[in-house]
């Protein structure tokens, strides 16, 4: 606390991970007077920067830039870039901690970093996110590069601010490499690189809910967000016979209980993707559905939650919500999305709980794989990159069970997702030796 004054965000996801992986160690002489988990909280090396950039007015507007390169004991640093209003060191540093655990748990070389600004894209113009786009690599370029480190997208990064960044590393740098995963597909980009996040957290709940003999077959699933995970997400739950009754925004969220089935998710991506407009619109044209100002998806019954929104938007009085309402499974899309609190009352319940660092990995993964074939110069179909992700997908879900399973047979994901992360990235440490 001391060492990390105002981070209540870094500090909550190192403190999950303490309390399950401390027990570990403290059991296996191997990873003891190592100092390892104090070496992994401390990242490798931090970038801050300025990022001045001029508006469509013609006034010159600054935002804080920054990277967090947590660890690259197994691979060079990955992780994606945030632009949002809310971004602070805090935050970035409780996502890049996470995201070596995630990217050791995918079993691909990939270290951990994060990364953003506290720019917000909302209102910009095409040309104010471009000049901003370019302004950051601009600095960040220095930094960065295919064995180095590895930025992708991530809330505010999509497709559109990918393709301005590697623009403007390509022209600095001169040279055409796989600087950033979540590229278009006319420049490198992987099939299903999109999809992946979203289908991963299904695929995962399948897995768990395998365990109990159930499946998705009519079950109802609440969502939280309306982003490329949210989105992607809802496509791969009613693919597999599921009904998604709400989907939200930051303005709150839509229940529409008759499902949102494939055709109104396209009029929810047109709405989210292209028009970039709030969610409300969607009951214009769907008056059957409402929308809820201001609240919770967790309010709705539903079998399966899927937080996919942010951090922290799920609390220990939404989860008794859910936990009230029959909700079996919760996988979570979005990282930290449940409070500790919010913890306790899932594993209190003996519910299906993963969270999002084993669940959420999929989107990482595939982007491992968008790696792979820029360094092959190939491309896989799309066949070929979901059966892999599926593959990977069932390891993280077998890595949870094999050190997460409790004496009475619950399975503790938390505890499965830390300390197999932690297992992979400590041998490598402890290879490398004291740097
Ligand atoms: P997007 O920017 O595409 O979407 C974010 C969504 O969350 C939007 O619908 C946004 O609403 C909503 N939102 C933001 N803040 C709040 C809030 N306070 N309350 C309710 N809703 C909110 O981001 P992604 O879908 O990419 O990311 C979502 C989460 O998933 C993040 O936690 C991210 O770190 C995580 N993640 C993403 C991966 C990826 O591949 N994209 C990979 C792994 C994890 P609005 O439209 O109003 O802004």
């Amino acid at each position: 606390t001391l060492r990390n004054p105002n981070e209540p965000e870094f500090l909550q996801a190192v403190l999950e991970v303490a309390e399950t992986v401390i027990p570990f160690i403290e059991k296996n002489k191997k990873y003891q007077n190592q100092m390892l988990l104090e070496r992994m909280v401390e990242a490798d090396r931090i970038i801050i920067f300025r990022v001045a950039w001029i508006d469509d007015k013609g006034q010159t507007q600054v935002n804080r830039g920054f990277r967090v390169q947590m660890n690259s004991a197994i691979g060079p640093y990955k992780g994606g870039l945030r632009f949002h209003p809310t971004v602070n060191l805090s935050v970035l540093k409780f996502l890049a901690f996470e995201q070596t655990f995630k990217n050791s748990l995918t079993t691909l070389p990939m270290g951990g970093g994060k990364g953003g600004s506290d720019f917000d894209p909302k209102g910009k113009s095409d040309i104010e996110v471009m000049r901003f786009c370019q302004s950051f690599m601009t600095e960040l370029c220095k930094y960065v590069g295919a064995y180095t480190d590895v930025p992708a997208g991530d809330m505010g990064v999509g497709a559109r601010e990918v393709g301005y960044l590697f623009g403007q590393y390509k022209k600095i740098r001169n040279e055409f490499t796989g600087v950033l995963t979540g590229k278009g597909m006319s420049y490198g980009g992987s099939l299903i690189r999109p999809e992946a996040t979203g289908y991963g957290v299904v695929y995962f709940a399948q897995s768990m809910l395998e365990t109990r003999g159930m499946d998705l077959k009519d079950k109802i699933v609440a969502v939280s967000g309306s982003g490329n995970v949210a989105q992607y997400a809802v496509e791969k739950a009613t693919q597999l016979g599921a009904k998604v009754v709400t989907m939200s925004d930051s303005t709150g969220y839509i229940y529409d209980a008759d499902g949102i089935d494939a055709e109104k998710l396209a009029y929810m991506m047109h709405l989210k993707n292209e028009l970039r407009t709030k969610i409300s619109e969607y009951v214009v044209k769907y008056p059957n559905a409402k929308f809820y100002e201001g609240a919770k998806s967790w309010e709705q019954p539903c079998d399966i939650a899927l937080p996919c929104a942010t951090q922290n938007e799920l609390n220990a009085e939404d989860a008794q919500t859910l936990v009230a309402n029959g909700c079996v499974c919760v996988s979570e899309g979005a990282n930290m999305p449940s409070t500790p609190e919010a913890i306790a009352v899932f594993h209190k319940a003996r519910i299906l709980f993963s969270p999002g660092k084993a669940s959420n990995a999929g989107g990482v993964a595939t982007s491992g794989l968008e790696m792979s074939q820029n360094s092959l110069r190939l491309s896989w179909t799309a066949e070929e990159v979901d059966k892999k992700l599926k593959t990977i997908m069932l390891n993280i879900h077998a890595s949870c069970v094999q050190y997460g399973t409790e004496e009475d047979g619950y399975i503790d994901y938390v505890k499965g997702a830390n300390i197999a992360g932690f297992v992979k990235v400590a041998d490598a440490m402890l290879a490398q030796g004291v740097v």
